[in-house]
C-alpha cells in the first residue's frame, strides 16, 4: 500500500493486484497469514510511514494502539540477563497487524487515485528480457485471464514472490538469493488482558540464550488495542512449538524465565492458537543482475523478509517504499531501473545482516548464503556482539546506542565507531538484574504481587 501511495504520487495511474478482496475494516484475511501473530513497528518504521503518510501514528493510537517507549515501558529477558528499564529513547508501535494495515490502507486509498483489483492473482511478468511491459493476471472468481500493460511493475507480493521464476521466464538468469533459516515457528493466542493492564503494564520478552547449543525458545505478551494482551510463543528449529491450545501454557512455562506463563495462567484465552512455520532470513540481489530489465522494480518482503523476532519487516519495507518515493521524484531513463533497484537494495542491508549474523548461531540453522559477513571465521565477532549485549542491559549509554540501531533509526555502522567504541569503555554499568524489573503496582495490577519485585531504576 506504501508502495502504491508513493507511485501515485509521481504516476498518473496506478492499480493494484491483490488476490484478496481487501475488508473494509480491521480484519484478517487470507492472503497475510502473518497478522495472526504479534507485529511491532519500530520508531525508524514509524517515522518513516509517518512522513510518507502524516497522522497515521495519531490515528494508530487513537484506535487503540500503545506506544511503548523502549525501555521504560518493555521488560525483557535478553539472551544475557534482564534489561534495566532505561527512560525511552525510542518507541514501537502496538496493535493488532489488521488495524495497522486499515489505518494505513484506509487514507491511501480515500486519495481515489490507486484503483485496487481485488481477487485477481498476478501470474506472469509481460515483456521481454529488456522490458517489462505488464503483468498477466488472472481473476480468481471467473478464472480470466486478461494482460494489464504497464510503464513500470512493481512487485510487493511478500515473501512468496515468484519473481525469480517470473523472471527466468523472460529469458533472465537467475536472481542471487541468500537463505538462512534458523526454522522459525511461530505460535499465538489473543486473551483479555487484566482490567487497565494493556495500558499500565510493560510490554514483556523473553528471549532465548544463543550460546546454549539447544534450540532456542522465546515469548512475548505484547498489549493491542480492545484491552487484549497478545501472546506469541516461538522457537527456531526443534524447538517443539506448541500447536494445540493445551500445550500453549507448559511451553511458556519452559521458557527461560516464568513470566509470560504466569501473565497467561488465569487469563481468559479470545482465540485458539495459530501456528505457522515462516521466518527463513531471505534476500534477493537484483542489482547484481547485470541486464536488469526496465519497467521492473522490486521492494518489500519481495526482495528481503527477516526472521520476525527482531521486527523489522514491515519498517525495511516502508523504507524501500520511501526509496521509491525519492526515486521517481526524476523521471526513469533507459537502463535507470537497475539504479533505482540498487538504492533500494541497499536500505534492507542493516536489517538483512542483523537477522541473518544472529541467526547464524542457532543450532540447526540452516545457511544458504553467499554474503561473506556470514562465513568464515566469526570468533571476534561473536565477542564483541555478546560483550555489547551484556553491557547494554546495564548500561544506558551503551543501550541507548544500541536501541537507536534496533529501532531502524541509526544505521548499523554506528556499532562499530569510535563514538561507540569510547562509550563501551566509559559506560557505567547498573548491577546485574536478578529478577524482572516490575514495579510492585505492576505487579498488584496483573494479580502477581506474591511475586519477587524489583524497583525499577
Ligand atoms: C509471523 C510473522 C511476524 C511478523 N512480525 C513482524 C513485526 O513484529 N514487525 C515487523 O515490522 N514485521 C513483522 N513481520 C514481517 C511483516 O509481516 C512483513 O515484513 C510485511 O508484511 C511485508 O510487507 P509486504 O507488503 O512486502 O508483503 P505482505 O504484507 O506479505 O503483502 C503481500 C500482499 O501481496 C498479495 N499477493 C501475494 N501474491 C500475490 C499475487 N501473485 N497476486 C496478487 N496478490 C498477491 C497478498 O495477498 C498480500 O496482500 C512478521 C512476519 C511474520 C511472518
Amino acid at each position: 500500500m506504501l508502495a502504491a501511495h508513493v507511485l501515485a504520487r509521481h504516476l498518473e495511474t496506478v492499480t493494484v493486484v491483490e488476490r484478496d478482496v481487501l475488508p473494509d475494516g480491521p480484519e484478517q484475511r487470507k492472503g497475510l497469514p502473518q497478522a495472526r501473530h504479534v507485529h511491532v513497528l519500530w520508531s525508524g518504521g514509524a517515522r518513516v510511514v509517518e512522513d510518507l503518510l502524516p497522522g497515521t501514528a495519531d490515528r494508530l493510537l487513537a484506535a487503540g494502539a500503545r506506544r511503548i517507549g523502549f525501555h521504560e515501558d518493555l521488560v525483557t529477558l535478553t539472551s544475557h540477563g534482564w534489561q534495566h528499564r532505561f527512560p525511552p529513547r525510542q518507541f514501537a508501535i502496538m496493535c493488532g497487524r489488521p488495524l495497522l494495515d486499515f489505518v494505513v490502507r484506509d487514507r491511501i486509498l480515500a486519495g481515489g487515485r490507486i484503483t485496487v483489483r481485488g481477487r485477481t492473482e498476478a501470474v506472469e511478468l509481460a515483456g521481454d528480457a529488456g522490458r517489462v511491459t505488464g503483468v498477466r493476471v488472472r481473476g480468481l472468481e471467473d478464472g480470466t485471464r486478461e494482460l494489464l500493460e504497464a510503464d513500470l511493475v512493481v512487485d510487493a507480493t511478500g515473501r512468496g514472490s515468484r519473481l525469480r521464476h517470473w523472471l527466468t521466464a523472460l529469458g533472465l538468469p537467475p536472481v542471487e538469493e541468500d537463505v538462512v533459516d534458523a526454522g522459525i515457528a511461530y505460535a499465538t493466542r489473543t486473551f483479555r488482558a487484566p482490567e487497565g493492564a494493556t495500558a499500565g503494564f510493560p510490554a514483556v520478552n523473553v528471549a532465548a540464550d544463543h550460546r546454549v547449543r539447544v534450540p532456542g525458545r522465546f515469548g512475548v505478551v505484547y498489549p493491542q488495542e480492545n484491552g487484549r494482551w497478545m501472546v506469541t510463543l516461538s522457537c527456531t528449529r526443534g524447538g517443539e512449538l506448541p500447536t494445540r491450545d493445551e500445550d500453549f501454557l507448559p511451553y511458556a512455562r519452559s521458557l527461560r524465565d516464568p513470566l509470560v506463563a504466569d501473565l497467561i495462567a488465569d487469563a481468559e484465552p479470545l482465540t485458539p492458537v495459530f501456528a505457522s512455520h515462516i521466518g527463513a532470513n531471505r534476500r534477493l540481489y537484483p542489482e547484481r543482475l547485470e541486464g536488469w530489465p526496465d519497467g521492473l522494480l522490486v521492494v518489500g518482503d519481495s526482495l528481503a523478509a527477516f526472521n520476525p523476532i527482531y521486527g523489522h519487516g514491515m519498517s525495511s519495507a516502508a523504507r524501500t517504499a520511501a526509496v521509491l518515493d525519492e526515486r521517481l521524484a526524476r523521471p526513469l531513463e533507459p537502463g535507470g531501473a537497475r539504479r533505482v533497484q540498487a538504492a533500494i537494495g541497499a536500505v534492507v542491508d542493516d536489517p538483512w545482516i542483523m537477522a541473518a549474523s544472529k541467526d547464524i548461531d542457532f543450532v540447526g540453522c540452516r545457511n544458504r548464503a553467499g554474503d561473506p559477513r556470514l562465513t568464515g571465521e566469526r570468533a571476534a565477532l561473536h565477542g564483541f556482539a555478546d560483550l555489547v549485549a551484556s553491557m547494554a542491559i546495564r548500561s544506558p549509554e551503551v543501550s541507548d546506542v544500541v536501541t537507536d540501531v534496533m529501532s531502524m533509526s541509526t544505521p548499523q555502522s554506528e556499532l562499530g565507531s569510535t563514538r561507540f567504541m569510547s562509550l563501551m569503555q566509559r559506560g557505567r554499568l547498573r548491577p546485574e538484574l536478578t529478577a524482572p524489573p516490575l514495579r510492585p503496582d505492576e505487579l498488584a495490577l496483573v494479580r502477581l504481587d506474591r511475586r519477587g519485585a524489583v524497583s525499577a531504576p
